[in-house]
Formats: C-alpha cells, sequence, structure tokens
C-alpha cells in the first residue's frame, strides 16, 4: 500500500489518541484548549471531536457562565452517556463494577462475588451482572475490562496460565462474555491494568518509566518503559513472582517451589500465619488484627519484609523506574514496614539506580485496573474503528 494511502488513517489515528489522552489527563477541555494541549490544527481537532461524541466516548459539558461572544462548550470523556464495566477476576473473590469512562466508580453498581469452582459456573455469574449493569441504565455499554490473574495472551484473548486461579487456564473469558452479552470485552493482566490505573487515576499521572509491583495474592510486576506497556516478545514480561528465591522453599501454584510470590505477598503472611495459628484467615478480616495487636506476628512480617526488598531491589536493578508503586496489604499494618523494605531493598541495589528512584504505595486497585484497561483499550482502538 502506498504511503499516501495509510497516512490520512495514521494521522487521524494519532489524533484521535491524543485528543482522548489530553482529555485524560486534564479533564474537561474547550475545542481551543484542546487544540492548544494536543498542537493540532483546530479543524483537526473539530472533526475528531463530531467523530468521538458520535461514538459515545465524548460528551459535551455545559457551556461556562462568563463568556462572552459564542460560549465553547467543554468537551469531557462520557459521563452519562455512556459507561464501562470491569471485571476483577481473583483466587477468592471476584467483583463486577460499572464506571464512568472518566474512571468514577458507581458504588452502588458494585457487586462482590466469591470466585466459583469452575470456568462455566464464573461464566454464568460474570454474564448475569454483566447484563444486569448493562440493561439498569439509559447510559450506552461500551466496553468490558476482565483484570486477569496470570498470564494472558493478548493476541488471542486467551487465558495461558493462571498459577492462583487456574479454572481460567486455556479459556477466554472475554471472547465467551462477547458472545453472550453482545459487549465488547478484553482481557486485560492484572499487573497492567493496575500500571495503567496509576497512571490514568494515581500518582502515575505523566510518568513514562515507573514500575508497578503488585505483591497481593500473587507477585507479578508491570513496566512502563518510554510511554509504554513493556510487552516482551508475545506481551507476557513481568513475571517477577515466578524467580526462585528458595529452592527447597514452599510449592508454588506454577509448579516451582520457593518461588517470590510464595515469600513476599500478602498470602505468603496469610499461610504463614494460617500454619503458626492454625486457622485460616482472609486478607481482609487478618489486616485490622494486625493493625490493632490482637494479633501479633514480627517473625512473619520480618520475613516477608525481606523477600519483598528482594523483589524491589530486582526491579530497579533490571528496570531503572523512577518511581516503583507497591501494591497490597501488608505494608499498610505500621508505617515502620514500608521503611523497613526500602532500607532493606537499599542494601541490595545498585547506589545510581537506588537514588533515582522512589519507592511508593499504589494509590489506585484492581478495580479502577479493570475501568482503565477497557477505557484504554477503546481509546486506542476508537481511531481505525470509527467512519471516516
Ligand atoms: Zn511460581
Amino acid at each position: 500500500m502506498a504511503l499516501s494511502q495509510i497516512q490520512p488513517g495514521l494521522l487521524r489515528k494519532m489524533t484521535v489518541r491524543k485528543v482522548l489522552e489530553s482529555l485524560q489527563t486534564h479533564g474537561p477541555l474547550s475545542r481551543a484548549d484542546l487544540t492548544r494541549d494536543t498542537g493540532i490544527s483546530a479543524p483537526t481537532v473539530s472533526k475528531v471531536v463530531v467523530d468521538l461524541l458520535e461514538s459515545g466516548l465524548l460528551e459535551e459539558g455545559a457551556a461556562p457562565d462568563n463568556t462572552v461572544g459564542r460560549p465553547g462548550k467543554k468537551i469531557q470523556l462520557a459521563r452519562d452517556g455512556a459507561q464501562v464495566i470491569g471485571i476483577v477476576l481473583d483466587q477468592h473473590t471476584c467483583v463486577v463494577l460499572a464506571a464512568s469512562l472518566d474512571g468514577q466508580i458507581d458504588g452502588e453498581r458494585t457487586s462482590t462475588f466469591a470466585t466459583p469452582g469452575t470456568y462455566d459456573a464464573l461464566l454464568n455469574q460474570l454474564t448475569e451482572f454483566v447484563q444486569r449493569f448493562n440493561e439498569d441504565t439509559t447510559s450506552q455499554t461500551l466496553g468490558v475490562g476482565i483484570s486477569t490473574p496470570g498470564l494472558v495472551d493478548e493476541e488471542y484473548e486467551r487465558c495461558l496460565f493462571s498459577p492462583n486461579l487456574q479454572i481460567i487456564n486455556r479459556q477466554t473469558p472475554a471472547l465467551d462474555l462477547t458472545k453472550r452479552t453482545g459487549l465488547e470485552s478484553i482481557c486485560f493482566q492484572e499487573t497492567k491494568a493496575l500500571c495503567m490505573a496509576e497512571r490514568l487515576y494515581g500518582n502515575a499521572r505523566g510518568l513514562d518509566d515507573f514500575a508497578m509491583m503488585d505483591m497481593s495474592t500473587g507477585l507479578g510486576l508491570g513496566v512502563f518503559s518510554g510511554g509504554e506497556l513493556l510487552r516482551g516478545h508475545n506481551g507476557l514480561a513481568g513475571e517477577l513472582g515466578h524467580i526462585t528465591v528458595d529452592p527447597t522453599g514452599k510449592l508454588c501454584g506454577c509448579g516451582n517451589h520457593g518461588c517470590l510470590e510464595t515469600l513476599a505477598t500478602d498470602s505468603a503472611l496469610i499461610t504463614m500465619l494460617s500454619e503458626r495459628l492454625n486457622q485460616k484467615f482472609l486478607i481482609e478480616d487478618i489486616i485490622p488484627q494486625l493493625k490493632n495487636g490482637q494479633i501479633q506476628a514480627p517473625d512473619e512480617l520480618n520475613r516477608v519484609c525481606e523477600y519483598l526488598s528482594i523483589a524491589v531491589a530486582a526491579a530497579i536493578n533490571l528496570f531503572n523506574p523512577a518511581t516503583l508503586f507497591l501494591y497490597g496489604r501488608f505494608l499498610s499494618i505500621n508505617a515502620a514496614l514500608p521503611e523497613q523494605v526500602v532500607r532493606m531493598a537499599r542494601r541490595r541495589t545498585l547506589d545510581p539506580t537506588f537514588e533515582q528512584c522512589s519507592v511508593r504505595m499504589a494509590v489506585t486497585n484492581k478495580q479502577q485496573g479493570a475501568i482503565a484497561a477497557i477505557v484504554h483499550h477503546l481509546t486506542r482502538s476508537a481511531g481505525p474503528r470509527m467512519s471516516g
């Protein structure tokens, strides 16, 4: 195909992306502000805005009261006329929720249920909630994002292997959900989804080089490098959790022994405490008891902090992020724990890379991750699919 034939489509796609990213970063903007911020000509921006308004991705807000002359209505990501649905799959519980395109989660339309024992039962539950959230509103549902633990083949939408949720292995939940509901659905690996959430709604706004370590159920690493997610050969990069750190350690969901994720996560802490106290715990129950001193666990906490510091040091040494975000619960037990992890990581890191990196807790969560994933997908794919 000749360059002249490709170029209009490419330019258009770039304009769409710039307009949407500008609105994601700044919130509602007038057409004039959009033109200034994107550096694209006013007629081109206007044409793309018209198409995006038609597609439902954007809405016009109210005109400002104090405008002289022709009032310029602000353009924003859809809040009223359109919604997206997010799904978080996890080992013990799953969540289905509705949100606007600017990431506002509708708390009244958020449902949590225990993860069923079979894939068919899971799909039935998901279908039921998605259909309910699609039908109980006048908003148009533009898509469904599924935050998925384990390895996801993005091209074929297949869950390749999930050590902590094996019922989805080799399954295609996004395609299956689309077949049942008619809604465009995508699977997004959960740590990569967390990266997107922190970049769209959290403290990674404007950061092009950062990493996100999920240390909750499993241990995963998402890396943003040069403004793009690091994918690897086929999108599977970042499985830091399955590096062996104790060859004679516990059996991991992946089949190996002593993987980092069996030692450095919320799940690792729960396993250690469950064994010592001979009682089954859930993370949401045990964190308050550890915080108020009902349960004392200095040895277990030292151990998970030590191994987490190995993971943190590995991420910093390997990827040189400007910020490393941590997502998980146990570091919230007391303020000394994050400091302890950073101190121990410092000893295991090369000084120059450590000094250039700040380590902080993520402020977004997996629910926002599922929403960010579908919003990201819709904004990236808006260009080529639209008419014109
Ligand atoms: Zn493993």
